[in-house]
Order: structure tokens, then sequence, then C-alpha cells
């Protein structure tokens, strides 16, 4: 079958039965359950996979702030691509594929740029994908709020500073909001597909919440006004999932 033919069939089947598969990628991508990092015994993230894991909504469920072909061509095309990459980079330099992606994250340095380019390339899409929601839209509750109040001062400053990374990171790249050692919140961005698991990054901390701003992420819909994308963001993001990786990062 046809890589097309295949994601067609794989969109009827989300349509048929979108609420099992949602319980399924819930279930099967680590959202609730934390891991041990092998080297500190710490609990450091989430365990992601080496492979994609399905959507949990239709491509056009994200209209219209991402619109249907954008998130087809990025999800099938250029995710599909960092996946089978990394695959192949794992196969070249014997990493074991048992292991969680982010203990290869986390000494990114010893590996090649093959690597470095397509483990991050893989990461950030599994997250992107997971932190919206067509239902999403809201503002963060609970924990995180405090959290997020504490650490920017309010939700709104937050947001400004979020926007900021995110409209300022040069050419390609990703912005972030991350919990760090001392358990603070911060945002950031980072070059190309690096992310800040990375031991070579500057820029560090388990991510929460990510934001693709390569401009094939929102180039047929915005052109070249990166702002306004970064700005329907927002209705996009599922502040319950953000708070659950919260949770489990300050375990
Ligand atoms: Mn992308």
């Amino acid at each position: 079958m046809k890589p097309l033919e295949t994601m067609i069939s794989r969109r009827v089947f989300l349509t048929n039965s979108s609420k099992v598969t949602l319980a399924v990628s819930l279930a099967g991508t680590g959202v609730l359950s934390a891991y041990a990092g092998e080297a500190t015994g710490k609990e450091i993230g989430f365990r992601t996979r080496f492979t994609q894991t399905p959507l949990a909504f239709d491509f056009d469920a994200l209209e219209p702030n991402i619109d249907a072909m954008t998130m087809e061509i990025h999800y099938t095309k250029h995710a599909a691509g960092y996946a089978k990459n990394l695959g192949e980079a794992v196969s070249e330099e014997q990493v074991d594929a048992n292991k969680p992606l982010e203990d290869v994250l986390s000494k990114i340095g010893s590996y090649s740029t093959k690597m470095r380019n397509n483990a991050g390339g893989h990461y950030n899409h599994e997250l992107f994908w997971k932190v919206m929601s067509p239902t999403g839209k809201g503002k963060p509750e609970g924990d995180l709020a405090a959290a997020i109040d504490s650490s920017f001062g309010s939700y709104d400053a937050f947001v400004t500073e979020f926007e900021t990374a995110a409209k300022t990171r040069f050419g390609s790249g990703w912005a972030w909001l991350v919990v760090g050692d001392d358990k603070k919140l911060a945002v950031g961005s980072t070059a190309n597909q690096d992310n800040p698991l990375m031991d070579i990054s500057e820029f560090k901390g388990i991510p929460l919440l990510g934001l693709d701003v390569w401009e094939h992420a929102y180039y047929l819909n915005y052109q070249n006004k990166r702002p306004d994308y970064v700005s329907a963001f927002w209705n996009l993001v599922d502040w319950n999932y953000v708070a659950q990786r919260f949770a489990t990062a300050s375990l």
C-alpha cells in the first residue's frame, strides 16, 4: 500500500473510532507514567518511542488555527522523515531502541549530527502532536497555574515571554516551556531540531510545552506572519496534558 493510501485508511479509522484511538494513544505513550533516568535514577521525563505515534485527531481537527493540509504534510512527510532517518541512525550507531529516546537526547553530543537532527526532530514532533488538542484552549489550572504565576508573575506575562521566544527565534527552531532542576518554570528557544533535554543545549529543562516555529509548520496558511500562528497556538494548547507532564516531572 502506498503511504498516502495508508494515511487515508488511517483517517477513516480515526474518524470511526476516535475515542478508542485516543484512549489507546494515551495509554501507549507513557503520558501517565514517568520513567527513572538510567544515569541518575531521577524522574526526568517520559518514555518516548523511536517510531511515530498515531495522531489522536484528524488532520482537519485543528482548523482554523492550523489547516488540514499543513497538518497532513507536517505529520506524514516532515515528522515521518525524522522518524525514518532516526531509525537509520539508530541502526548505524547501535543504539538500543528499547531504551527511551530521552536517554539518547541526554547524551546527544556523543552521537552524529544525523542522530542529533533526527532524534530531536522526532522527539519534538511527538511532543508537539500531544500538547495540542481540538478541545484545547482554556488556561492552566491548579499547581501548574500556581507555578506559572510564581515563575513569570502571571499567566499573561508567561504568554508574552513565550510568544517573544517563538517570534524572535531566527530561522528554524522551537519555543519551549520547561521545568528545571530547581522546579522553576522557564521559557526559551532552541535552533533547528535541538531541544532542552540535549546535553549540548544552552537552554535546558524538561519540556512541558513546545511550539514548532519552522516555516513548514505554518507557511501554507500564515505565510510570513509567524506572530499570527504563534497567537493562534493558544487556541489549541491542551493544558490538562501539560499539567500531567508538570506533575510527573515534579515527582
Ligand atoms: Mn515541524
